[in-house]
């Protein structure tokens, strides 16, 4: 048996009440992701289409809802565990994301020197997780620890590169110091003023990791996928309902990450912000030839708002920027095409000679978003358990809080999972409609003044 904790670090969220949740909103499927479309064709999925019954129900088959059921499975090998996604495992934001496999940012260093070196740890932990789980099954996402470079473009990203390079040399951790001419080294680019490499920094191509881990999941975990969840209930059990099925369990992970508010839960503690991702049609060799650089690099910018840039594995080019609140779950075309069009600034102003090459494809997925960063993770109810959050660091962090939830549900005590619950909360969020009117502002503003250094 699991035993319940009893640990609920969320006292200000409501036991499930009303017991009976309808759920209005469901995040959009579109065909517009890059690193998605060019995955070879997945066989149909299995859909939640008739009446089920599991130990645990998952919702959400990202990072944090494969790492949660994987782990569940590991700790209680003869329990039943079923994962549902509204879509295809991992077409959230985790196979939207640029591969950044985050454990050492600037947000990270900003948060004080003993919370920080924790963020680091916990995120540390997830990409182990990660690199035996991609070893032990042989998923193939280029994964690369040749090292990722956070990079300033402009005055304020190079004010801010000494703070981090302090902290780095608190923690030990090894980096190297790049001017403009190591950055055009690197990148092919003179667009930048300085920049730090981190050896052993890891990058991949997200969905094809998102896609591998959702294949290996152990024997005893199910996958319904296609299946949005219309409504939850609470009895005896918890009972999931979809278009033509439903799951009844014992206890409910949400792992829907920017999405949970549209769950009916942590309204106050996280909102979905969507960011915005572009993928040029592979360069030619000529065109690799008249870049110069190394052949993949990935580099994270420093200044706020600024554009995170690949050159990925099958020789695009990978420009994300800009963001945009909507509680909705969806953008439309004309929104999209606005980021393309940010995007085509920010390559532009990196790559002139490239300026005949064509983005491929445009596209936007939902960040779980709070003012201060802060992380949800724990116990919402009795039986309930839920994490979100992560801003930029979620393909290592999900993953940690992932295992992490399974290990509080499991009552399995550790120095991490003490780290994980110790780690700042979100600061609370107004209601509607004064949430949406900061957001729309305060996003707007970044926008803006983010435009010379995007
Ligand atoms: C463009 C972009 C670039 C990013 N780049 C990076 C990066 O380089 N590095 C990094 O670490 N992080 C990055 N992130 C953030 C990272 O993607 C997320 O933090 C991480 O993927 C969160 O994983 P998750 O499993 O918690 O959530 P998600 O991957 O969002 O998964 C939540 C799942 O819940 C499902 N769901 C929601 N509602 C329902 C419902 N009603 N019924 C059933 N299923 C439902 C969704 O379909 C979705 O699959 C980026 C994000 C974006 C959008």
């Amino acid at each position: 048996m699991l035993r319940s904790p009893g640990r609920q670090r969320f006292r200000y969220e409501l036991p499930l009440h009303p017991r009976h949740r309808r759920i209005r909103t469901i995040p959009a499927g579109d065909r517009h992701c890059g690193w998605i479309e060019t995955l070879p064709f997945l066989p149909p999925a299995r859909r939640l289409i008739s009446e089920e019954k599991a130990d645990c129900a998952v919702i959400g088959a990202g990072f944090t809802g494969l790492a949660c059921a994987r782990r569940l499975a590991e700790l209680r090998p003869g329990w039943r565990i079923a994962v549902v996604d509204a879509h295809r495992a991992g077409d959230g934001a985790s196979g939207r994301s640029s591969g950044f496999v985050v454990d050492r940012a600037h947000f990270i260093a900003r948060l004080g020197p003993e919370t920080s070196r924790r963020y680091r740890d916990l995120c540390r932990f997830g990409i182990d997780q990660l690199r035996q789980t991609v070893q032990r099954h042989g998923i193939g996402c280029d994964w690369d620890e040749t090292g990722w470079i956070h990079g300033a473009a402009g005055a304020e990203g190079a004010a801010a590169l000494p703070h981090l390079r302090a902290w780095l040399d608190s923690l030990g951790e090894p980096y190297e110091w790049l001017d403009a001419a190591g950055l055009e080294r690197i990148t092919g680019t003179a667009h930048y003023r300085a920049g730090i490499r981190l050896p052993g920094s890891v990058l991949v191509q997200a969905a094809a990791l998102a896609r591998g881990l959702a294949a290996s999941l152990p024997a005893s975990v199910v996958l319904f996928e296609e299946s949005p969840v219309r409504a939850i209930d609470r009895g005896d059990r918890f009972r999931l309902e979809t278009d033509a099925g439903s799951l009844e369990a014992d206890r409910l992970f949400l792992a829907a990450n920017g999405c949970t508010p549209a769950l009916g839960f942590l309204r106050r503690r996280v909102f979905p912000l969507f960011t915005f991702g572009s993928l040029t049609r592979p360069l030619t060799p000529a065109e690799q030839e008249a870049l110069g650089g190394e052949r993949e690099w990935g580099l994270l910018a420093e200044d706020p708002m600024g554009s995170t840039v690949r050159r990925t594995h099958d020789q695009r080019i990978l420009i994300r920027n800009s963001a945009h609140y909507t509680p909705r779950l969806a953008v439309d075309d004309a929104r999209r095409l606005d980021a393309r069009a940010l995007h085509r600034v920010a390559f532009l102003a990196r790559f002139p000679r490239l300026r005949h090459v064509e983005f491929e494809y445009t596209w936007g997925g939902i960040l779980g978003a709070s003012p201060n960063r802060g992380h949800s993770f724990g116990e919402l109810d009795e039986g309930l358990f839920a994490a979100a959050g992560y801003t930029g660091a979620g393909i290592a962090m999900g993953t940690t809080a992932g295992i992490l939830l399974a290990d509080l549900a499991a009552g399995e005590e550790s120095e991490r999972l003490e780290a994980m619950l110790g780690l700042p909360e979100p600061t609370r969020l107004p209601p509607q409609p004064f949430l949406g009117i900061g957001a729309r502002w305060q996003v707007g503003r970044m926008n803006a003044s983010a435009a010379e250094t995007m």
